[in-house]
């Protein structure tokens, strides 16, 4: 009997995730046979469970919190751009006897806001956060082509630090792109993107109103089974339309997967069936 292709998410804790329900529907709807399990790591044992997996026999990984930057650490020398201006990984897997990693977060974003025809070319992105999050987002929604980025953050300092980076790091796009607190969010804005935790805990980010152009978009990375507390104040503000992350969970799980297989998976009757699920739990 040939075994299955082994793949896995690893994380603590990890029982909460989704990736192998998502990477088995893609799976079945690629004919690609695999075995796809969560994998718990102990909170100092990251790199010891990553090299027996892989050792193992192991094909491809996905990391989740809170080793995103511990997987970083570890794939150093076969980063893919994504991942190095992230500064985090969240898809592992060996080529050529080398670990390699990738960030597909930003483009599983991405994915979801042309989904939902709200492509950031030629619009004005507020990215609120400056957390692991903001920072994977942030070259892909440049690379989109948006006419400016403003990353706004509760501590003033980290989006400061984070904007200088980029700045330092990308400067071709420095022209567009500025950083504030919260506060200094103003303007008219396209696409908000909430990358805070707040929403986890029934918490909104205290920004100004009136930052909703026409037809804006406000999109929240945490996903649930009502619409979170920052879409409600979105909504109450005028945005013309408000999303959550699930779409972006499953694009990035889209990503991870053709990194994988070579073949990018259609999402939507996947995210389809896991809103469906969401809404009955
Ligand atoms: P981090 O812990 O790295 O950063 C948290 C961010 O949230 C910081 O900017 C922090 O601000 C801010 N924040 C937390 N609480 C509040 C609040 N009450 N008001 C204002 N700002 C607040 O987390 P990540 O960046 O890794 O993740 C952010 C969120 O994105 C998580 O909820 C995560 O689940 C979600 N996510 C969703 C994905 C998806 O596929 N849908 C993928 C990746 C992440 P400060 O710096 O001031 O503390």
């Amino acid at each position: 009997m040939t075994s299955l292709s082994r793949y896995a998410v690893v994380g603590n804790p990890i029982e909460h995730s989704r990736s192998p329900a998502i990477h088995e529907a893609f799976a079945r709807q690629c004919g690609i046979a695999l075995s796809y399990e969560r994998l718990l790591a102990p909170l100092d044992g990251f790199a010891d469970t990553v090299r027996k997996f892989f050792d193992a026999g192991g094909r491809g990984l996905n990391v989740t919190v809170p080793f995103k930057e511990e997987a970083f650490q570890l794939a150093r020398q076969g980063l893919s751009r994504r991942a190095d201006l992230a500064g985090a990984v969240n898809t592992l897997w060996m080529q050529d006897g080398r670990l390699h990693g990738c960030n597909t977060d930003g483009v599983g974003l991405l994915a979801d806001l042309r989904r939902l025809g709200h492509d950031p070319a030629q619009r004005r992105v507020l990215l609120v956060g400056a957390g692991g999050a903001a920072r994977g987002v942030l070259l892909p929604l440049l690379d989109a082509g948006c006419t400016q980025l403003r990353i706004v953050n509760r501590s003033v300092e980290r989006a400061r630090s984070l904007h200088a980076e980029m700045v330092a790091r990308l400067p071709e796009h420095a022209a567009r792109l500025s950083c504030g607190a919260l506060s200094e969010a103003g303007g008219k804005w396209d696409i908000v993107v909430n990358a805070t935790s707040g929403s986890l805990s029934g918490q909104v980010p205290q920004l100004p109103e009136g930052l909703y152009a026409d037809r804006a978009l406000a999109y929240d990375m945490v996903y649930g089974a009502r619409p979170t507390a920052f879409m409600e104040q979105a909504r109450a503000r005028g945005a013309a339309r408000c999303a959550d992350g699930l779409g972006m969970l499953v694009g990035q799980a889209a990503v991870s997967f053709e990194i994988w297989h070579g073949i990018l998976p259609d999402t939507e009757p996947v995210l389809n069936r896991l809103r469906a699920e969401l809404g009955a739990g």
